[in-house]
């Protein structure tokens, strides 16, 4: 089927058919898809007074609300981009996004934290009343911002998100219509959800996950999203009991505090939940069949990418999988697995994957040069992750180009390290990141979160680790963290602790 020429025809679409049904809950409160039209009508009046125009970039901070959602549709009828920021950054982060993305507005949403309400104090110049949402913040207008040209149809770019800068600075991500609307019915079609579904929006809408699979994918299908600004433990078990989930997609980190909090009892939770869904980070296969054990149903797992929207595979709900495989390709999506020198390598060897479909990105904003380096000849994305490939389809992710670390001539991918300590009972979340030495060497370090009931000893936690990985593999250092430096999507920063293990070998 064709796509829409713009993402609002998502609730547009629902409101002309089925006006009544639930669209978005948040704490108590409900909106209908015809109540959701209403809303972003009127968001879209106020966004043209405040001389939001076709080609601007719209900065909204907040955290995942119904007006931030009302507010995306609002950009897209307008013909803005959408530049969804996280309140939990911090002043200067956003002030860097900010100033990046060239915006003409930057609007603040309820200031949930309070770096973003300190921050809205300082620059908001007015409020504005969304009918039915409630209000927000404006700051003052940019005179200095230009607006992109427009491109026809749904080649015209929707949303402007920043990555999470595992691997260095964070990067402005060009998405489409086309690439947005493409990802929201796959992932509808792919879940095979129906009005009937009842799915958990908790993971950031500021982040392409949040967004495309699963916010604009739930509204896809007609079905209601119930969004949550932030993860809690407490806040899942009682959505879980209260709302009748039928569906949760979190990241690996969420599973395994739920885990750490009420596992191991041996029996299911009571749930409605017809499956979960895991993904922007690699999945250990123990976490996995814990969690399963637990929500009394298969956790998939999908792999992407901000600059695929994210999707580039998952796991099909037909055939669950046990391994640590992140599923086939999705529906549309070519793949390629190259050596170092964009050549194929023989099926079933790990090269680096590269991908291409509706899904790639429009490019990195004002960066030609690195959008250049990473889309080349012929529209593959090369991804930057390496990954193998078996009979089947499915792709197993090995580890990032970036990441790799050569010790002694030998290569280590942290992956397979992190994954080997993740399956350690006492191991809650893992990370390891290369540190080089005056020799030019580089050593392997692991960051570790544990779990205080299960105690371990860093002897004990290196032989573990020397019973499953080559000598050259094991980390010379294991730290122990309360909790690992961590983006609000969950994602660790390992860019911070890769600073923070070259600063320790100085000192
Ligand atoms: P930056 O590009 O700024 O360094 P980032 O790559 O972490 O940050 P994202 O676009 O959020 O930013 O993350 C995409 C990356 O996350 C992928 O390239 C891959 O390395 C990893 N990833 C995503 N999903 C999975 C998964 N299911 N299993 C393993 N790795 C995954
Ligand atoms: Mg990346």
């Amino acid at each position: 089927a064709s796509l829409p020429a713009r993402l609002s025809a998502i609730p547009e679409r629902w409101a002309a058919s089925t006006p009544e049904a639930p669209a978005l809950h948040e704490g108590g409160r409900h909106w209908t898809y015809a109540q959701l039209r209403h809303s972003v009508e009127d968001a879209a009046r106020r966004l043209r007074e405040l001389d939001v125009r076709p080609g601007d970039r719209l900065v909204v901070v907040g955290e995942n609300c119904a007006l931030q959602v009302a507010l995306i549709f609002a950009a897209a009828r307008l013909d803005a981009w959408i530049v969804n920021v996280n309140a939990r950054l911090s002043a200067r982060e956003i002030d860097t996004i900010t100033a990046h993305s060239t915006a003409r507005r930057v609007l603040y949403l309820h200031a949930s934290s309070k770096e973003a309400a300190a921050h809205a104090q300082r620059v908001a110049s007015s409020a504005v009343t969304i009918d039915g949402m409630g209000e927000l913040l404006a700051g003052p207008l940019n005179h200095d911002a230009v607006a992109e040209a427009t491109q026809p149809g749904n080649e015209q770019v929707a949303a402007l998100i920043y990555t999470t800068g595992t691997t260095g600075h964070p990067k402005g991500v060009m998405l489409t219509h086309r690439n947005l609307l493409f990802i929201a019915a796959v992932s509808s079609k792919l879940r095979g959800l129906t009005q009937l579904d009842r799915a958990y929006g908790v993971l950031p809408i500021s982040h392409v996950y949040g967004l495309a699979s699963v916010a604009l994918g739930t509204l896809y299908a007609g079905a209601a999203l119930f969004l949550v600004p932030r993860f809690s433990v407490e806040g899942l078990l009682s959505a879980l009991k209260d709302d009748g989930l039928t569906i949760v997609q979190g990241v690996p980190a969420m599973y395994a505090r739920l885990l750490q909090t009420v596992g191991g009892s041996g029996t299911p939770l009571p749930t409605q939940l017809r499956f979960a869904y895991a993904g922007g980070s690699p999945l250990a296969p123990s976490l996995k069949h814990e969690v399963e054990q637990l929500l009394g149903t298969p956790l998939h797992n999908g792999y992407g990418m901000t600059e695929s929207s994210p999707t580039i595979s998952q796991t099909r709900l037909e055939s669950p999988r046990q391994d640590d495989s992140v599923g086939a390709p999705i529906p549309g999506v070519e793949t390629r697995i190259v050596d170092a020198d964009g050549v194929d390598v023989a099926p079933g060897q790990p090269g680096e994957l590269w991908i291409r479909g509706p899904n790639v990105m429009a490019g990195y904003y004002r960066e030609p040069e690195m959008t250049a380096a990473t889309m080349r000849d012929g529209g593959w994305l090369n991804t930057g992750d390496m990954a193998r490939q078996g009979e089947d389809g499915a792709l197993f992710i090995v580890g990032r180009t970036k990441e790799l670390i050569i010790r002694s001539g030998f290569n280590v991918y942290p992956l397979e390290v992190e994954t080997a300590l993740n399956a350690h009972p006492s191991v809650i979340q893992s990370a390891v990141v290369g540190c080089g030495t005056a020799d030019g060497n580089e050593e392997v370090v692991a960051y570790v979160e544990l779990d205080p009931r299960q105690p371990v000893t860093l002897e004990a936690l290196q032989a573990w680790l020397a019973g499953t990985l080559s000598p050259y593999k094991c980390p010379s250092d294991i730290i122990v963290m309360e909790a690992l430096p961590a983006a609000a999507t969950g994602k660790i920063l390992k860019g911070q602790l890769r600073q923070m293990a070259q600063q320790r070998k100085h000192h």
